[in-house]
C-alpha cells in the first residue's frame, strides 16, 4: 500500500510573513491527516526560516530545483548538498516551468536527478506533455522519452529512491484540470514502463498528479488506483484549500 504524498510547489510566491502564517495553519491543521505526508517546496531563500518551523512536525520541505553540478564556481546556482543543509526531503526536477523557461532538457534533467540523489535527497521527477502533444497522440511517447532520460542512464534502481508528478503542461496553472480517466491513464503507462524492468519497484513508486489540482477535485483525481497524491501550485498557497486537497488523499 503506498502511503499517499501531498506536495506543494509554491513557485516563485509568498514573503517571510506570509510563509509563516501559511505554515502556522498547515501546522495546525495537519494533525488531523491520518495517511498522507505532507510536503512544502518554498523558495530556496525561505529554506532556513521553513526548517526552523517545521522541524520536529510531520510535514516535511523540499526545495524546486538544483544544480547539477558539485559546488564550484557556477555563479547564482544552489547546490543538492546545499539543500540537504537544511533538511529538505525532496527536490522537484525537470518542472516544466523549468524545462520549458529555462530550457532544461532531458540530459540536463537526468544530470540534476542524479545530483540529488547523490546528496541523499529525493527527487520529484516532474513529466507532462503539452496540449499540443497530447492532440497529436504522442502523450505516452514524451513521458515515455522523459522516463527513458533516466532509465537508459541510470538504470530503473535509481527509481527506487523517487517520486514521480505526471503534470501534463496543459493543466497547469490553467484551471483545466486532465480528467480522472485522462491521468488514470497515464500515472498506469508511467507504472508499466517501470514495471517492464522491475516489478516490485513498479507497485512502490508514489506517482503524484499535478495541473490545477483543487479541493473541489482532488478526490476524485485520488480516487483512481494509479495516482497517489498531488503535486500542487496555486491551491497549495490557501491552507485550508492545501488541507482539503490532503484530507482526500
Ligand atoms: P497549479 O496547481 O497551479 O496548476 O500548478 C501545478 C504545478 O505546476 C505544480 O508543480
Amino acid at each position: 500500500m503506498r502511503q499517499p504524498l501531498v506536495v506543494g510547489n509554491w513557485k516563485m510566491n509568498g514573503s517571510a510573513a506570509t510563509n509563516q502564517h501559511l505554515l502556522a495553519d498547515l501546522l495546525a491543521g495537519c494533525s488531523s491527516l491520518t495517511r498522507c505526508r505532507m510536503g512544502v517546496c518554498p523558495p530556496f531563500v525561505y529554506l532556513a526560516a521553513i526548517q526552523a518551523q517545521l522541524q520536529g512536525s510531520p510535514i516535511v520541505w523540499g526545495a524546486q530545483n538544483a544544480s547539477q553540478h558539485a559546488p564550484g564556481a557556477y555563479t547564482g546556482e544552489i547546490s543538492a548538498s546545499m539543500l540537504q543543509d537544511f533538511g529538505c526531503t525532496y527536490v522537484i526536477v525537470g518542472h516544466s516551468e523549468r524545462r520549458t523557461l529555462y530550457l532544461e532538457n532531458d540530459g540536463i534533467v537526468a544530470e540534476k536527478f542524479a545530483a540529488v540523489q547523490a546528496a541523499g535527497l529525493t527527487p520529484i521527477l516532474c513529466v507532462g506533455e503539452s496540449l499540443e502533444q497530447r492532440e497529436a497522440g504522442v502523450t505516452e511517447q514524451v513521458v515515455g522519452q522523459q522516463l527513458d532520460a533516466i532509465l537508459n542512464t541510470q538504470g530503473v534502481e535509481v527509481f527506487d529512491n523517487c517520486v514521480i508528478a505526471y503534470e501534463p503542461v496543459w493543466a497547469i496553472g490553467t484551471g483545466k484540470t486532465a480528467t480522472p480517466e485522462q491521468a488514470q491513464a497515464v500515472h498506469a503507462f508511467i507504472r508499466r514502463q517501470l514495471a517492464e524492468k522491475n516489478q516490485p519497484l513498479s507497485e512502490k513508486i508514489q506517482i503524484l498528479y499535478g495541473g490545477s489540482v483543487k479541493g473541489s477535485n482532488a478526490n476524485e483525481l485520488f480516487s483512481m488506483p494509479d495516482i497517489d497524491g498531488g503535486l500542487i501550485g496555486g491551491a497549495s498557497l490557501k491552507a485550508e484549500e492545501f488541507l482539503t486537497i490532503c484530507r482526500a488523499s
